[in-house]
């Protein structure tokens, strides 16, 4: 069911607020309040926009609560539509912010250069066969996120009162999913969500193999497994591991797509996601927008470096690379 209700009570101390994301097809960030012994814990606060301050304002007071009773918010991963906000909210008084040590290595070496990520990435997609045009929308995300130094790193396997982290590394190097001990639910962040299928991009040079680590975080969290999952996009689900193997199912799926695409010869990443087709409603490549493009061609690569570091395709660099298949 959709609801475009604000908030809801999910019971055991939970509440979800949904924060806006407008003009984004996802609709909502799902912010949720987690009630401690000290106040709440907010896991994901949006993006940095008055209106989903707003939002978050108007959540908590739905529930009697103001933001002087959330005392921490762990940040699920570094994107701007979980991460944002977090520095405004800290400046408004919330006295803790924890985010995963790997994300805030990634984050500070953008904080430390901030048109290098973007440049890298230009030249590595350059390098896979599809020239970028800068678009709005890359801007956009930048004015929507502050990259905070969090008061507190996270790792695998420690508590933060009643949740526990779990590494979950793929969509990005320091994703965490956080099972909540009081009832056994899990905050899947943007590892396990339901129906959109998790981006997992290759997007610069030497980024080792985000396919592969993000499959075996889809598996290890199937092992640990659920009584509920909480995402941070779309509506609470019940069942856990049918969602794990649909998304596994997806990636062998795309596999065996790009396995054929490459039966043509030597190709380049852009060639191949060429010959895919993207999105739930099988739109051709050429349909999609530039800036949506970018993804799927960084998500193609993310399968030819896994088939790579499998040892079964090969890459060349002939004026740029070609991908072939071994054997
Ligand atoms: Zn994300
Ligand atoms: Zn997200």
């Amino acid at each position: 069911m959709y609801t475009d209700a604000l908030t809801t009570a999910l019971g055991d101390g939970i509440v979800q607020i949904r924060l806006p994301m407008a003009g984004n097809p996802m609709r909502h960030i799902n912010g949720y309040l987690v009630r401690e012994d000290d106040g709440f814990t907010l896991i994901d606060c949006g993006w940095k926009t008055d209106d989903v301050l707003e939002a978050l304002h108007a959540g908590l007071a739905e529930h009697g609560e103001t933001l002087a009773a959330v005392k921490r918010i762990v940040v699920t991963h570094m994107h701007f539509d979980h991460y944002g906000l977090a520095g405004t909210l800290l400046r408004a008084g919330v006295p803790d912010l924890l985010l995963h040590s790997k994300d805030w290595d990634f984050a500070s070496r953008i904080l430390s250069n901030p048109l290098e990520a973007d440049r890298l990435s230009d030249i590595w997609l350059g390098r896979n066969g599809f020239d970028v045009v800068p678009s709005d929308e890359e801007a956009e995300h930048h004015r929507l996120n502050e990259l905070t130094e969090p008061t507190r790193i996270l790792n695998d396997g420690e508590r933060v009162g009643r949740l526990l982290v779990v590494w979950t590394p793929g969509h990005t190097p320091g994703h965490i999913c956080l099972v909540d001990t009081a009832t056994g639910k899990m905050f899947t962040g943007d590892h396990v969500l339901d129906p959109v299928t998790p981006h997992v991009g290759f997007w610069a040079e030497h980024r080792g193999d985000p396919l592969g680590d993000y499959i075996a975080s889809l598996e290890n969290v199937g092992r640990i497994g659920a009584s509920g999952v909480l995402p941070a996009h779309g509506e609470p689900f019940p069942d856990l591991q049918r969602r794990v193997d649909q998304l596994l199912e997806h990636e062998a799926t795309r596999e065996n797509q790009i396995v054929e695409a490459l039966g043509l010869g030597p190709s380049s990443a852009a060639d191949i996601a060429g010959r895919l087709p993207w999105t739930r409603r099988n739109k051709s490549f050429a349909d999609l927008g530039e800036f949506h493009q970018q993804f799927a061609v960084a998500e193609t690569i993310a399968h030819l470096e896994h088939l790579r570091h499998d040892e079964r395709v090969k890459r060349d660099d002939v004026n740029g690379y070609r991908y072939v298949l071994t054997g």
